[in-house]
């Protein structure tokens, strides 16, 4: 009996060696390729060229929060594709203002602040898809992914620039920006597969396509930061056209030119910070795979 006892434990200790050899080599993967301390060694998007880049969003001063990474792309040669929900059109705090002017406020605001990047709709592809502003979570999902998975088909993007829709982190207290997280990922991954939405390669020619690196802001779990010091004054100056969003203009409109003197303040503590050598970062949450599974 002892000697079965003493032959069983042999036998379990054998059984959990060669587990752990089939275990460990798979956990080394598992944080290998696709896991954040890669993710933090990817490739420098700021030496990308000839590349097609899409930014999607939903709402005209969303792209600020990577538009120093887009100026970079852009400036070395990459297309931009620019992608808007809505058209902003119910986000002033100013009892005088209307929905039609204010949504002709933010295009011209973010057309401008955009320029200043050295991205243009005459250079670069603009597209609105014109919803209304709060209210993209009543649209049809169904009608969202398609357009989106489409645009995405048309242009077949080498990265995505997104809402963030949520790791651990899904609390988005916005409506907009809860919707345009997760129709964007729901449409790049029906793009992926061709018996969704068939009709676009059956009468428009558009072949499924894979959309294999994510770079995902407004995230609180970023994990890629992008240096953006040499376009950080640009993008002051950028920031200073969304006169109708951030500031006193979204209380009482006083556009459409920038406060040229908070605009003087800014530049001057940026100069100051780069002075004593800080860089200035763009923050993401870069998933560098096909999320298509
Ligand atoms: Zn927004």
């Amino acid at each position: 009996m002892k000697e079965d006892l003493i032959m069983k434990l042999k036998n379990m200790q054998l059984f959990l060696g060669c587990l752990l050899i089939l275990i460990l080599p798979l956990k080394c993967l598992a944080q290998g390729e696709g896991g954040p301390a890669d993710q933090k060694k990817a490739d420098d998007i700021t030496k990308w060229t000839n590349k097609t880049i899409m930014w999607v969003g939903p709402h005209e001063d969303d792209e600020t929060s990577c538009m120093g990474t887009l100026s970079i792309l852009k400036q070395n040669g990459n297309k931009i594709i620019m992608i808007w929900y809505t058209t902003g059109n119910k986000g002033s705090r100013d009892l005088e203002m209307t929905s039609e002017r204010l949504a002709q406020i933010r295009k011209t605001e973010s057309e401008k602040a955009l320029n200043e990047m050295g991205i243009s709709s005459s250079t670069d592809t603009f597209i609105c898809l014109g919803y209304d502003d709060g209210m993209l979570e009543y649209v049809p999902d169904l009608e969202l992914t398609e357009k989106v998975c489409k645009l995405i088909r048309k242009y077949r993007p080498d990265a995505v620039f997104s809402m963030d829709p949520g790791d651990t982190y899904t609390r988005w207290l916005k409506t907009d920006h809860r919707a345009s997280a997760f129709i964007t990922l729901d449409a790049a991954r029906a793009a992926a597969y061709h018996l969704y939405f068939p009709s676009h390669r059956i009468y428009e020619g558009l072949q499924p396509f894979t959309v294999t690196d994510y770079f995902f802001y407004s995230s609180r779990e970023t994990n890629f930061d992008v240096d953006i010091t040499k376009v950080s004054d640009k993008k002051i100056r950028a920031r200073s056209w969304y006169v109708s969003q951030f500031g006193p203009g979204n209380l009482k409109y006083i556009g459409p030119d920038p406060d040229q003197e908070n605009l003087n303040k800014q530049l001057k503590a940026n100069a100051e910070r780069i002075a004593k050598g800080e860089k200035i970062y763009e923050k993401f949450r870069r998933v560098s795979e096909s999320l298509s599974f």
